[in-house]
């Protein structure tokens, strides 16, 4: 059986969720162009943690993690089941110690996105939190250590915003500011290229690191990613678009 693509997506705003754009057309067609998963795990900007947990639920309950928006968002439904079993495996696969969680579910940046990837919501989804203590290397390893679900047929999602700066977002913006543009290409330049180290090491962008984020949950998904991708990927760069200023929805499939 070949092996499960990673995918980074950037989810972006959370009504992405209900609306019909070309970021969310793209979602769908991902989800009709690869095998169908067994299952999902999600690694969310949004379930952002001390230490690392693993939603423990076969019946994850959906998360609005999410304030101001219209009522219609809020009444979305991703009623997947969950899998204590591939939980159960992740937690004896990998070196980093993970807790059981039994109070989240499911988020919106893996919902938002899921409602147009796989919109029948049959396939078990569990997330994994990012604990906010690691380093860049450590999340880098953990996604290396996470490699082998791809060999079993489960999906791994990483869901962030390679530049995703709310203080300095512009609601009135098209496209990116440049620094925004420089550094999301100063990124997926590196990721064509295979220099993932220049990922870990993303200061080395230089100015346009110092605006892209002030706190890193939207960013490290793409680490996570990368170490499940291995160093001989094949990728597809897809969405790639700022937006509102300081906002990248640039997303990336591993093979
Ligand atoms: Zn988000």
């Amino acid at each position: 059986m070949n092996k499960m693509p990673v995918i980074f997506v950037g989810h972006g705003s959370p009504m992405n969720a209900i609306e019909d754009n070309a970021f969310s057309n793209k979602w769908k067609e991902i989800g009709k162009n690869i095998p169908e998963p067994k299952a999902i795990v999600v690694i969310s900007a949004h379930y952002y943690t001390v230490g690392t947990k693993i939603v423990y639920s076969d019946t994850p309950k959906m998360i609005y993690d999410m304030y101001g928006f219209p009522d219609k968002l809020y009444e979305t439904e991703y009623p997947a089941p969950g899998s204590s079993y591939y939980a159960d495996k992740i937690i004896e696969s990998v070196s980093v110690k993970l807790e059981k969680d039994k109070e989240w579910g499911i988020d919106h940046g893996a919902w938002s996105v899921l409602v147009h990837m796989f919109p029948k919501s049959n396939i078990p989804v569990l997330e994994l939190s990012i604990d906010h203590n690691m380093t860049a290397e450590e999340y880098l390893k953990l996604g290396e250590e996470l490699r082998f679900l791809r060999e079993e047929g489960v999906l791994l999602l990483c869901s962030g915003n390679i530049v995703h700066n709310l203080q300095l977002l512009d609601w009135n913006a098209e496209s990116g500011f440049s620094w925004a543009q420089e550094f999301d290409s100063y990124i997926k330049d590196k990721i064509i290229t295979h220099n993932i180290q220049d990922v870990v090491h993303y200061e080395k962008a230089g100015a346009s690191s110092e605006k892209a984020f002030y706190t890193k949950e939207h960013f490290v998904p793409i680490l996570y990613a990368l170490g499940a991708a291995g160093t001989n990927y094949e990728v597809e760069v897809f969405n790639e678009k700022c937006v509102l200023g300081s906002l990248s929805m640039t997303g990336y499939i591993f093979k």
